[in-house]
């Protein structure tokens, strides 16, 4: 198969609640797992599940050597 095929990735955004830091994650991890984690700037524990922001998914343009040649949101899913 010649030509551009896609890939997907499900990405969950959150906010630490005690200092704004922004993090980006895979939702299985975020939306399964719902465990809290570490902030890495303020070092506060937080739970990204309750602190989610947004949730979209990302689509990956993958070339015929299997390089990512464009990425974009294909679906916002929050
Ligand atoms: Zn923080």
């Amino acid at each position: 198969m010649r030509g551009n095929r896609k890939a997907y990735l499900d990405v969950s955004v959150s906010v630490c609640p005690h200092c704004g830091a922004l993090y980006a994650d895979a939702s299985w991890y975020v939306i399964t797992l719902g465990s809290d984690v570490e902030c890495g700037t303020c070092g506060n524990d937080f739970n990204p599940k309750k602190s989610l922001s947004d949730r979209v998914l990302i689509q990956f343009d993958v070339d015929e050597n299997g390089k990512v040649s464009a990425v974009r949101i294909a679906d916002v899913l929050l």
